[in-house]
């Protein structure tokens, strides 16, 4: 079903601030969400509104907590998320950290025990939309592992997303956001709602052997599992994630001896860098936009219409969806009215916001 954006922002905030979540920041969440539809990133859009629904239902998300300071280094700066909402308490490590790499030239954020930051690139653009370069290593945990690693057949990891940007003064900022699985976990989720493959090498089967059907992964007792992308190079960075995210970030890895209680957690570490007080920053851009027009102007593969940067593909999913609207299927919709009834909602409070 197709849907405006603000019908699915309105719904979203309707059913957050109805579990539990105060309505400015249900609002705020669910403002997020529908941008990562828009962008193009169904997995991290409303069809997470369930997952934190039942969070604060079950008391494993607080909806109200704001990110507590717990170490103040000057540029380096550390935070507990304390499972508030991960947009709310992320963006407020974020605020922090620009303003001391602005002061320093430099800053490092830690952001330990978030619920579910989502789509990471927003906290990457945030800092480009103030000129600044990020980077972001972030794990994920609070449940079972999901990922094998590189030649392994037990798993030990979600899906650990890397982002990073780079502003340029027009605002089409290089922003590299990824899982570092071959999918993100929510990919497959959407691709077993929708009853098709998933792309190759992203799952195995409870043997270990590949598979595309999503169904091993989200199907009660289905024994499979998620692969990292780029063989041992993408595992690698998996792992960097884990222990620069996790272990460092937030002093919460996946190893066995740390809770699993169901909700879905996210460590963060974040490093801005200020690019004036590297050097000239008017030279930089240029140089950025010489070596961009430069990739650009790569002859593109057979079947490639034109050869992209990071961050292209959501520029172009934006305005496309901004017109035609955002597509739900119909299994995650029917998900998020069961989400809305756990949270005390009935048909006729969401008739007014659908019609
Ligand atoms: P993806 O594979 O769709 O895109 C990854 C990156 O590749 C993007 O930066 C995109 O701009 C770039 N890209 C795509 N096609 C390109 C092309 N042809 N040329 C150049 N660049 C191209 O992303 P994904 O791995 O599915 O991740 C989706 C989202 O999931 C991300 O926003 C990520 O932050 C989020 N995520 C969050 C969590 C979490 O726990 N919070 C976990 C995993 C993933």
């Amino acid at each position: 079903m197709l849907f405006k954006q603000e019908t699915l922002t309105n719904v979203a905030t309707e059913i957050m601030t109805s579990a539990g979540a105060p309505r400015e920041n249900a609002r705020i969440v669910a403002e997020h969400l529908v941008i990562a539809n828009l962008k193009g990133h169904d997995s991290h859009g409303v069809g997470m509104v369930p997952n934190y629904v039942k969070a604060m239902l079950d008391g494993l998300m607080k909806p109200a907590q704001s990110a507590q300071l717990i170490k103040d280094s000057g540029a380096v700066l550390s935070y507990d998320g304390d499972t508030g909402f991960g947009r709310i308490v992320g963006m407020q490590a974020m605020e922090e950290g620009v303003i001391r790499a602005k002061k320093h030239g430099i800053s490092c954020v830690a952001l330990g025990n978030a619920h579910h930051l989502g789509r990471i690139g927003v906290y990457a653009e945030y800092c480009a939309d103030q000129g600044l370069v990020s980077s972001h290593y972030v794990n994920v945990v609070g449940h079972h592992p999901m990922v094998i690693p590189f030649g392994g057949r037990d798993p030990r990891f979600v899906t650990n997303p890397f982002c990073c940007a780079v502003p340029r003064a027009n605002g089409e900022h290089v922003v590299l956001d990824m899982a570092t699985t071959t999918v993100a976990a929510g990919k497959v989720r959407v691709a077993y709602m929708k009853g098709v493959p998933v792309p190759p090498n992203s799952l195995v089967d409870k043997d270990g052997l590949e598979t595309q059907d999503a169904s091993v992964v989200f199907s009660k007792g289905g024994g499979g599992a998620m692969q990292p992308f780029g063989l041992h190079k993408g595992y690698g960075l998996m792992v960097i994630c884990e222990l620069l995210g996790g272990a460092l970030g937030g002093n919460f890895s996946m190893q066995p001896g740390n809770p699993r209680k169901g909700a879905t957690i996210n460590n963060m570490l974040s490093i801005l860098i200020d690019p004036s007080a590297v050097g000239n920053l008017q030279e930089f851009d240029e140089e950025v936009s010489a070596m961009i027009d430069y990739i650009y102007d790569s002859q593109p593969a057979t079947g490639v219409e034109q050869v992209l940067i990071p961050g292209d593909p959501e520029r172009s999913t934006v305005e496309q969806r901004s017109a035609e609207g955002i597509d739900i299927d119909d299994n995650s919709w029917e998900d998020i009215m069961k989400s809305a009834r756990d949270a005390g909602l009935s048909q006729s409070d969401l008739d007014p916001l659908l019609s």
